[in-house]
């Protein structure tokens, strides 16, 4: 099998070879179609995330190098494992990526995704940038006939993490209107679920006008742009009272201050993004404003499961997508850290 791999951190991909494995037990072997490149990559291939201050939360693991990221993946079985039940040789799917152990509490409780001893693919176990990705069981494999495969892929990881957020925030738009900051792909497809799944106001932030723009299209009822003088005050005023959510899709010391602010009390600020930095409020501030601050990492087979049928029954706009073949995967990461990249970019091994 062919595939771009992290041979050292901080360095561009290579091209590595290694022997096609043959599945064995319930394994299911994917010939890999679609991988979407991720933004999370970029930290994964850096060895760190930015923890503000100086300090770096070190993500290199014991992952062995050479090491094959890439977890947004979709593909066609091409073998199964003897116990590998109900696959049909041929068909496509996309995969879960945030498998678990499979055996803790965390994993019988149907969250593997917060699994401590994961096996996620293209994070902890080899993933999609090459030309097969060994799946453990088959309940990983997503079905998702009717939606386009560049999009299924990415499906499993900004879908997700959007769906995942924005249904968190449900329960608290008793108090007041949904905020959604920033976005970029998570949150768009966060604003198209919210659109999906609430009929209470959404109200968005960016410092980018065309993206404000585009979210108003969407349905957001209202856009702001967080580097306005006003615009905490405004908030307040077209929610009346504040904000039953705000769910920050940036994840930065800027932006949690400015999603928090405008919360109501009683209501919540979700984080999801994880560009970094840290963030201070002085403690009696939580009681006083029965402030509930909770993070909220992409979502359970289950949530797939429910997001996928909002896709399929149409819900979700499409999004640009430009396929790039296996060896573009380094150019690829490195034009989504200079910011190059508009829409998603899917390696096509
Ligand atoms: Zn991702
Ligand atoms: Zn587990």
């Amino acid at each position: 099998m062919h595939r771009q791999s992290l041979v050292d951190y901080g360095k561009p991909l290579q091209a590595t070879e290694a022997p096609t494995p043959s599945p064995q037990g319930s394994e299911v072997l994917l010939r890999v179609s679609h991988c979407g490149v991720c933004h999370s990559d970029i930290h994964l291939q850096d060895g760190y995330f930015d923890l503000g201050g100086g300090q770096k939360l070190d993500v290199r693991g014991n992952r062995p190098l050479p090491f094959t990221l890439g977890h947004e993946i979709a593909g066609t079985v091409e073998a199964a494992g003897p116990e590998a039940k109900g696959v049909t040789q041929g068909k496509f799917y996309a995969a879960y990526p945030w498998i678990g152990c499979g055996k803790c509490g965390l994993c019988a409780r149907g969250d593997e995704h917060l699994c401590n001893a994961p096996r996620v693919l293209g994070v902890t176990v080899d993933g999609g940038y090459a030309t097969h990705v060994l799946v453990p069981h088959p309940r990983y494999l997503m079905d998702v006939d009717g939606i386009a495969p560049a999009i299924a892929s990415a499906l499993m990881c900004s879908g997700l993490t959007g769906y995942g957020a924005v249904k968190k925030a449900l329960p608290y738009l008793r108090v007041g209107p949904l905020l959604i900051v920033g976005l970029g792909g998570v949150g768009m497809m966060g604003l198209q679920f919210a659109r999906a799944l609430t009929d209470k106001p959404i109200f968005v932030a960016d410092i980018d006008k065309t993206k404000r723009e585009a979210a108003l299209t969407l349905g957001a009822a209202e856009a702001f742009d967080p580097a306005d003088g006003g615009v905490r005050k405004a908030i307040m005023k077209a929610s009346g009272g504040g904000v039953g959510a705000a769910v920050d899709f940036a994840g930065s010391d800027k932006s949690f201050a400015f999603a928090h602010a405008p919360v109501a009390k009683g209501g919540a600020a979700i984080v999801v993004g994880l560009i970094g930095g840290s963030f201070t409020l002085p403690v009696p501030m939580f009681p006083l404003r029965a402030l509930t601050v909770m993070g909220s990492y992409v979502g359970s087979t289950g949530e797939a499961a429910e997001m996928i049928e909002l896709v399929k029954a149409g819900k979700i706009a499409p999004i640009p997508v430009e396929k790039r073949p296996l060896d573009q995967t380094s150019k690829s990461l490195d034009d989504l850290r200079e910011g190059k990249i508009v829409g998603r970019v899917v390696i096509t091994p």
